[in-house]
Parts: structure tokens; C-alpha cells; sequence
């Protein structure tokens, strides 16, 4: 039978066979270090690249592979490399693109741990990070320099309420030469698929929406393999000889794969940011279930949402699922399943009404982190995003006086309640 199996299907079997050992057919984890060389000459091809296997697990295991296919399979990706975190894979997704002197051009509207580490971190590396209004087409391809490697947005940006036009955006990438990096961690390849709006890789933390349930944390970059590394010359990583390989090209050795392969080649063995079997485990049992829990994330939204805009406690909410919201008539296309659920709401009274009204919730846990199956929320502003300046924060949507909420997938009813109660606290 040959068929293009739905997303349903495939957040279930992609990169799942029964165990060729044993017939398992639950993916194994394998708890290994190492794998047995049938020969010398078997485990000198594996060395040289010129056969793909297991050799040490700080480069490949076969339950972080499953989980690699996987979300490669769902994103319409080539490959996929997994690591440790989210902000792993953001520093091995620019590493292969990267040198001193190179620069990132990036959305003011992003994760405040990616402000950070674009803003101080990667500067110990030499590169840099220019941060730019997305929405200001104009001023994005004016930032693009001939040491840009990297245009860098997330597809609903954190902490929620815009979505990135991106397929504005990959145009002034595609004009530029450079690859375009979508972090689609709030969205979920459910919800958006930024390699068909033009994106060349996209970045997940496993730990939010994939895995689902707050329970482990890793990250994963998908390659469309549709950028041309050799085009430019300025990707010498991927186009040029690589000493360590006695000259091998990736581009050249392995085509679309190339930048996959040099993840894995370069980036895990050198770096070693790499995820373990035992979370690889939970995210593949996550993701089984990925569509009908962002079918509830968003219902859920929608309704949390709706009742807080019409709160008189509540001065404005940022949701782009909602007609008022600015971003709105970019859901059709951007990611046409939902906006998400992930918001920010103002409350009357400002920075110590937002304080009261997270410690008089109930339900609600006070946590730094989203995609659970449980609400989630935090003040931004005296937390996650408390390094920024004032104009930063606001830049990135968390301005003092707003709360974020991660809308999980109990009833809907039953977090309105606890939010009507906390907020009458809150504004006593
Ligand atoms: C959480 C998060 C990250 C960082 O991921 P970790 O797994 O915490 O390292 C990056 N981007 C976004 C949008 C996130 O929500």
C-alpha cells in the first residue's frame, strides 16, 4: 500500500518499526553507551562516514534516532538532530552557520532565555545577535550584512499573542542568501509547519508541547535540506573540506543531509549537548498524542481567553486567536489549526495585581515553563524576563503589568473559575 499518511497516523509510527531484536513494539530504551563493531573494517566505515550506524551514544542511540525521525517525519524535514534542551539546540543550530565576527539578525519577540543568549552568551563565541521588529519588513532585509549567517524568529512568538509572517519573512531570508531558523516550540508542528512557509530549519524544546507534560527537558533542529550551502561560499562548514574527516565535504558527501549529518559528525561529538534515551522515551509517548492535546490546548485558549477580554478586571489580552488581536488574520495562514495556547492578559492594577493574582490561584501552577497538560502561569516581568530592560520586556511582550498564561487541557470552566476568584483577590 502506498499512501501519505495523515498527522495523526504519523505522530504515532514515524520512526517506530517493531524492534528488529525482539519485536518490541513499544520503542526500546536503549540504555547503552556503546554498540558491539562486527569487524574492524565495520567499525573503520563508521568512523570514516562511509556507513551510517551506532558507535557511542553521545552521537547516535537508537531511541533518540526513532524520536529524530519522528519529528523530522511531522516537521516535513529531512532529518532531524535531537539535544538536550531547547537552548542546545539553538547553539547547535547556529554552530555549523556561525564564526567570530558572523551575526545573527533575530525578532525582538522572542523567549527571554533566547534574549539572553543571543544578547551576552554567543558574544563569547564572536558572534553576535541584531535584534530587529519583524513586522518592519523593511528594516529586517536593512539589517541583513554580508556577515549575516542566520535569520532567527519564533513562528508564535513567546510569550504569546503574535505570530511572525513568516512567509514575509523567508523571502527577505531567500533575497539575502542566508537560512531562515523557526523556533516552533509554542506552535507545535500541528499547529504550523514553518519548512512550508519557506523555512530552512526548524527549532523545538521538546521539553513544552512535543513531550507534553512537564516531565523532561531536550530540543531538536529539523533540516528542510532545501538550502544550498555551497551556493555562497559562506557556509564553509557544510561546502568546504572538513580536516577532521580527511576532507570530506558534507555538502557535497551527502546532499540535502549534509547539514544533519554534520549535527551528529561535528556538533553532538564535539559539543556533546545530547539528549539521553530515557527523554528521548518520554517525548516519543508525548508526541503520540500531540494533535488531540493541541486540539484542547486551543479550545481551551479560545474560551480562557474570550472570558478574560470581556473581565472589566481585565484591561487587554494579547491572543492571537481572538478577532481584536492585530496578529489575527495571519492565523489562516501561519498555522490555520489555532493560535495556540499560549497568552498574556493585563490586569487592573499593574505590576502588585499581577503578583496578588498569581499567588491567590489554585489550580493554575506558578512555574516557569508552558506546554504542560496543566495550567501554567507567571509574571513575566518579575521572573523570566527580569535580566531585560523595561524596553526589551515590552519589546517582547512582557511589560510589567501583564500575567502569561500556558492554557492546559483540564476543563475550561474550571480554570475560568479559578481565575474569576484569584483576580477578585487580586483587585480587592
Ligand atoms: C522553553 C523554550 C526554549 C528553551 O528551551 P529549553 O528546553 O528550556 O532549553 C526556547 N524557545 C522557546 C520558544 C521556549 O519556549
Amino acid at each position: 500500500m502506498t499512501r501519505t499518511y495523515g498527522f495523526d497516523t504519523l505522530q504515532i509510527h514515524a520512526g517506530a518499526r517493531p524492534d528488529p531484536a525482539t519485536g518490541a513494539r513499544q520503542v526500546p530504551i536503549y540504555q547503552t553507551t556503546a554498540y558491539v563493531f562486527r569487524d574492524a573494517d565495520h567499525a573503520a566505515a563508521l568512523f570514516n562516514l562511509q556507513e551510517v550506524g551506532y558507535i557511542y551514544s553521545r552521537l547516535t542511540n537508537p531511541t533518540v534516532s526513532a524520536l529524530q525521525e519522528r519529528i523530522a517525519t511531522l516537521e516535513g524535514g529531512v532529518g532531524a538532530v535531537c539535544c538536550a534542551s531547547g537552548h542546545a539546540a539553538q547553539i547547535m543550530a547556529l554552530f555549523p552557520l556561525m564564526a567570530p565576527g558572523r551575526n545573527v539578525v533575530a525578532s525582538t519577540r522572542l523567549y527571554g532565555g533566547t534574549v539572553q543568549q543571543f544578547t551576552n552568551t554567543i558574544r563569547k563565541f564572536g558572534w553576535s545577535a541584531k535584534f530587529v521588529d519583524f513586522d518592519d519588513l523593511a528594516a529586517l532585509e536593512a539589517a541583513v550584512d554580508g556577515d549575516t549567517r542566520a535569520i532567527f524568529c519564533e513562528s508564535i512568538a513567546n510569550p504569546g499573542g503574535y505570530i511572525t509572517d513568516l512567509p514575509a519573512v523567508a523571502a527577505v531570508a531567500d533575497r539575502a542568501g542566508v537560512p531562515l531558523l523557526v523556533d516552533n516550540t509554542s506552535a507545535s508542528p500541528y499547529l504550523c509547519r514553518p519548512i512550508e512557509h519557506g523555512a530552512t530549519l526548524v527549532i523545538h524544546s521538546t521539553t513544552k508541547y512535543l513531550t507534553g507534560n512537564g516531565t523532561v527537558t531536550g530540543g531538536a533542529i529539523v533540516d528542510s535540506g532545501r538550502f544550498d550551502w555551497s551556493a555562497s561560499g559562506k557556509f564553509p562548514a557544510l561546502s568546504a573540506p572538513e580536516p577532521a574527516y580527511h576532507g570530506l565535504k558534507f555538502h557535497e558527501t551527502f546532499g540535502p543531509l549534509a547539514y544533519t549529518f554534520h549535527g551528529i559528525a561535528i556538533g553532538l561529538r564535539d559539543l556533546g549537548m545530547t539528549m539521553n534515551p530515557q527523554a528521548a522515551h518520554y517525548t516519543l509517548l508525548g508526541i503520540e498524542t500531540l494533535s488531540l492535546r493541541m486540539q484542547r490546548h486551543v479550545e481551551n485558549a479560545v474560551k480562557v481567553a474570550t472570558w478574560l477580554e470581556n473581565d472589566p478586571r481585565v484591561d487587554y489580552v494579547t491572543y492571537a486567536g481572538l478577532p481584536s488581536s492585530p496578529w489575527h488574520h495571519r492565523v489562516a495562514t501561519v498555522c490555520p489549526k489555532g493560535a495556540g495556547a499560549l497568552f498574556t492578559f493585563a490586569v487592573k492594577g499593574g505590576y502588585q495585581a499581577c503578583v496578588r493574582l498569581v499567588d491567590s490561584l489554585e489550580l493554575f501552577s506558578h512555574v516557569a515553563n508552558l506546554g504542560d497538560t496543566r495550567s501554567l502561569i507567571i509574571h513575566s516581568a518579575s521572573t523570566t524576563h527580569r535580566q531585560l530592560t523595561p524596553e526589551q520586556q515590552r519589546a517582547a511582550g512582557a511589560a510589567p503589568e501583564v500575567v502569561r498564561v500556558s492554557i492546559g487541557i483540564e476543563d475550561a470552566d474550571d480554570l475560568i473559575a479559578d481565575l474569576d476568584q484569584a483576580l477578585a483577590k487580586a483587585t480587592a
